[in-house]
């Protein structure tokens, strides 16, 4: 039997953050994954680039049925420090947009900095080990894992969300807090695509698939983002759409205000004074794709020169062009989606420290919990921030 100070199962990014960080305070660390290789969503992550946190971080990023949990760990490990540990490793990065940190080169800079770290500071990495049963001991945990017995004082949960499966994704973290008498918040996929079935509605998204639409305002249960939209082959997907898709419940209508940098109903009325000769596709092509301005004046409207579109109509065309309203068949799900809403319910867990408050020495960090980013690097902030206060305390 191996006994160790600290187990933590799930080497992603949360469970990499904590490893390293108790390693680095002494502690024996034993980190173990059920994949083959650590960090695989770290790998994937920004396009292979890995978005791997935001300068403008705060805890109104983030969603949560307990909306002031994140507080104290976000507060103690900031956007901040992780980015002098990027420093400190070299790792080559910029600022997309809007406060977004990528690597220039490649995502597994990211990975290979958090697996040099934890190599440094002694963690023991084991992959290709799955855990089949955990008992509660006087003091610590016992758990059967593929590799044997091992016996840890604190058990640290670090398991993820069930977005990706193909990338080891599972509900076990799940099955782990009902075990020790957690409640759990019902789970869907978060910053995912939606999905279209409206025979019209498809016809376009089909039609257009591909074309991406910038600065575009999507609403949705009194939430807004403004950002690109992309057209697919199944449906809508692009930033604004990922954003929103995390606040969207099936059956409610999404609002797309296509130009929200334009004030349409005068813009219309003065292209009409002074060419009222033009079409109202050409008109569009200066706003949109020649492709997509075509489709729109001929299914949303009735294409005709300027001139002959009367006040009403062209304030109609107006209303539908700021606010297209669709209602989405569903998204596509946890095959395609970024993070995981709900899950361990945080009115049970400690702020402070991310131990249970069920069961001592029991800890949760990362995806598994209930509290989730909005997309562009604070969902990896959450990660580096909840692994790291837990590591204060295993
Ligand atoms: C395609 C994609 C792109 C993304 N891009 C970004 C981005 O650019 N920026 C950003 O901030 N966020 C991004 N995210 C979200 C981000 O990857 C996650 O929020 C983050 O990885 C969560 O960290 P975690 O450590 O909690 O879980 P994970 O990183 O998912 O790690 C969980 C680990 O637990 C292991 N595990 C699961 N079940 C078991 C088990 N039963 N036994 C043993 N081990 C197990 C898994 O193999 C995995 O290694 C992206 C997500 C996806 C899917």
């Amino acid at each position: 039997m191996q006994v160790t100070d600290v187990l933590i199962i799930g080497a992603g990014a949360a469970g990499l953050m904590c490893a390293l960080t108790a390693a680095g305070r002494g502690r024996r660390v034993l980190l173990l994954d059920h994949a083959n290789k650590a960090g695989k969503k770290i790998l994937m992550s920004g396009g292979g680039r890995c978005n791997f946190t935001n300068m403008y971080c705060e805890p109104g990023n983030f969603l949560s049925a307990n909306p002031h949990f994140c507080k104290s760990a976000l507060a103690r490990y900031t956007q901040w420090d992780f980015i002098g540990l990027v420093g400190k490793h070299g790792v080559a990065y910029h600022e997309k947009k809007l406060g977004q940190l990528f690597c220039d080169h490649k995502a597994g800079d990211i990975l290979d900095m958090l697996l040099d770290e934890c190599a440094q500071a002694g963690v023991e990495l084991r992959l290709e080990t799955s855990v089949s049963e955990i008992a509660r001991l006087e003091a610590g945990y016992q758990l059967q894992t593929s590799a044997g017995l091992v016996r840890c004082q604190s058990l640290v949960i670090a398991t993820g969300g069930l977005s990706i499966p193909t990338l080891g994704a599972t509900g076990f973290g799940y099955q782990v807090a009902k075990q020790f008498g957690h409640r759990l918040l019902p789970t869907r996929a978060g910053l995912v695509p939606f999905t279209i079935t409206d025979p019209q509605l498809k016809a376009l998204c089909t039609e257009l698939s591909g074309t991406s639409v910038e600065d575009c305002l999507v609403s949705c249960n009194g939430q807004s983002f403004r950002e690109n939209i992309l057209f697919t082959h199944r449906g809508l997907s692009g930033p604004a759409i990922l954003q929103i898709s995390s606040f969207w419940q099936p059956g409610d209508t999404l609002h797309i205000d296509l130009l929200p940098h334009i004030d349409l109903p005068e813009w219309l009325a003065e292209q009409q004074r002074e060419r009222p000769n033009s079409e109202l596709k050409t008109l569009l092509a200066e706003l949109f794709t020649k492709k997509m301005a075509g489709l729109l004046a001929d299914s949303w409207f009735v294409n005709k020169p300027l001139k002959q579109y009367t006040p009403g109509e062209l304030k109609a065309i107006a209303a539908q062009l700021a606010d297209w309203q669709l209602v989405p068949a569903g998204t596509e799900g946890y095959r395609t989606a970024e993070v995981t809403l709900g899950g361990v319910d945080t009115r049970e867990v400690s702020s402070k420290t991310m131990e249970s408050l069920k069961s001592p020495g029991l800890y949760f960090i990362g995806e598994v919990l209930d509290v989730s980013g909005h997309l562009g690097g604070f969902n990896f902030q959450w990660a580096w921030a909840s692994g790291y206060a837990a590591a204060q305390y295993v």
